[in-house]
Formats: C-alpha cells, structure tokens, sequence
C-alpha cells in the first residue's frame, strides 16, 4: 500500500502528519518512508540516523566539436532551446535539457555521445528498527526535480506500506509522487488560503484518480468553510489536530506528537485505518 500525503500550500504541517503516521505505525510493521519534497527534505530532523548516500545522474549529450560539421540539425530537433549551433561552434545548455537522447539521434556525423550528470542524491537509513527512510535531495540549482523523486520512490518498489512525503502545491513533483501511489491526504489548515489551495491539491488528486482523504490542522474550531468544501465535494476529514501550544512546543523542538503524547497513536493509527477504508473504496 502507497500512501501520498501532500498538501495545496506549505507551512500546513503535512511534514508533522507524515513523520507521526510513520512513527506510529512502524511500532506494529514495517514501514518505508520517502521524502519526495527534494527541493526541501526535512524528515530527517525527525528521525537523524547514519545514511547511505548514492549519486542521481542524468544522461546530458556531449558533442565532440572535431567531428562536427556545424550542420544545425541537433539544434533544431532540440524543443527545449538546449542547444544553439554557431557556425564555428555548438553552444549548450546543460540546464534546459530533459536528456531525452533525441539530439544524438539526430546527429548525422556520430559527434554527440551521452554521460552522466549528477543532479542529486538518495540517502537511505534506518532510524527505527522498522521504519525505512529514504530522502532525495535535488542538487541546489538543479531545476530535475522528478528524476530524483523517481530515483528516491524506485527504492522502495516492493515494500509492503509506503508512505510518500510530497512538496507543496501542485506542480509537477506533486503528480509524480502521487502517480501509483493507492490514497493521498491532504492536509489543510482552515485558513483562506488553506481553502483555495486546498482545491487546487484536490484538483490534481481527482484528475490523477486518486481516492483522497483531508486532515485539518491547527484547526481553532472555525473548520466551516472547509467541512463545507469537503462536504461538497464527498471528502473525508480523517483526522483535526487543534491549534495547540503544547503541539507546537514539541514540534519545534524536532520532537514528534505521538512519542511525547503517546494517546495521540490512537489517533494516527484511525487516520491509517481510514486510509485503508478509502483504498477499498468504502468511502
Ligand atoms: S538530450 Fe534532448 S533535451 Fe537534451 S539537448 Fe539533446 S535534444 Fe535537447
Ligand atoms: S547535429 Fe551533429 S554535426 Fe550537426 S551541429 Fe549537431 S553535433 Fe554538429
């Protein structure tokens, strides 16, 4: 089973559910826990163990100016502008280009070959005794962000329960952690902004057709708008965490929810339940 917790904005907490729901349920079974907001991964703050750490490359062509005749052709097959050919010379940019080979196709005199470009790492570690963590981190400026989550999910192929730790919004690392993953919860904060970017995150998660669930969070008793929105639109609220002073205490020193409190696994473990229900389409 593949969980996505994901959420339309940053700052709702959705970090905080992810490591809680992790924490709790790697204390029954094995879980497997991947960080796929690689721009920004911080569940390591949550759970700091030793890592092995192993390059991710991408394959960016490599033209050879001695055995090329200037012809242009790389340079209008290439959609993405990576490449501008001069009369005496081959100009590229290695940061517009999606390595889609295309070019050393085109090439007519054999003067493109490929070779690997690091654009980020993944860290594996065992932090608990049954919670695996993997974290990708995109190499700061890299704009690929997607092939270091692919890498980063790759990892966990064939684990039993996986829990997906998106990045905010809704851009294109978002849909590539949420594609093949069974339900997705999306946690909001009863905010307007949580509200219009709540229907964004639902929008991709609906056009992707996965069953989605909601945790409000920081919730200070005014949730209307949002169980108006949910009601609507036939979504669950799985789970409300209060707008609370002792919470934000523990999490602002690193700590987590449901280690400190323990009654708060309860609650966690119910959110996994529903998820579960969601995945069966009970919901
Ligand atoms: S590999 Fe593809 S994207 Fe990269 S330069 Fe060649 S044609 Fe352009
Ligand atoms: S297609 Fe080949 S020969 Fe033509 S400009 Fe590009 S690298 Fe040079």
């Amino acid at each position: 089973m593949k969980i996505a917790i994901a959420s339309g904005k940053g700052g709702t907490g959705k970090t905080m559910v992810t490591a809680n729901l992790a924490f709790t349920l790697s204390r029954d079974g094995q879980v497997t826990l991947v960080d796929c907001d690689v721009e920004e991964p911080n569940l390591h703050l949550f759970f700091p163990a030793p890592a092995v750490i192993t390059e991710v490359t991408l394959p960016v062509p490599i033209i050879d100016e001695n055995t090329c005749q200037h012809c242009g052709l790389c340079g209008e097959f290439c959609q993405y502008g990576a490449i501008t050919v001069l009369p005496t010379r081959v100009l590229f940019f290695s940061e517009l280009c999606h390595s889609c080979g295309g070019c050393m196709l085109a090439c007519p005199n054999d003067a493109i070959h490929e070779e690997p470009k690091r654009i980020g790492t993944v860290a594996v570690s065992t932090p608990l005794p049954r919670l695996k963590h993997i974290s990708g981190m995109l190499d700061t400026g890299n704009p690929h962000a997607v092939p270091v989550i692919r890498a980063a999910k790759k990892l966990a192929v064939g684990d039993p329960l996986v829990i997906c730790d998106s990045a905010p919004g809704t851009s294109c690392p978002v849909v590539e952690t949420l594609d093949g993953c069974d339900c997705c919860i999306l946690v909001t904060e009863s905010t307007p902004f949580g509200l219009h970017d709540l229907r964004l995150a639902v929008d991709v998660a609906c056009r992707l057709g996965i069953p989605t669930g909601i945790v409000i969070n920081r919730s200070d008793g005014k949730d209307e708008a949002i169980l108006e929105f949910c009601r609507d639109h036939n979504l669950e609220v799985m789970l409300t965490i209060p707008f609370d002073r002792g919470i934000a205490a523990i999490q602002s020193r690193g700590n987590l929810l449901c280690e400190i409190q323990p009654t708060w696994q309860n609650e966690f473990n119910g959110l996994f339940m529903k998820c579960k229900a969601l995945c069966k389409g009970e919901r």
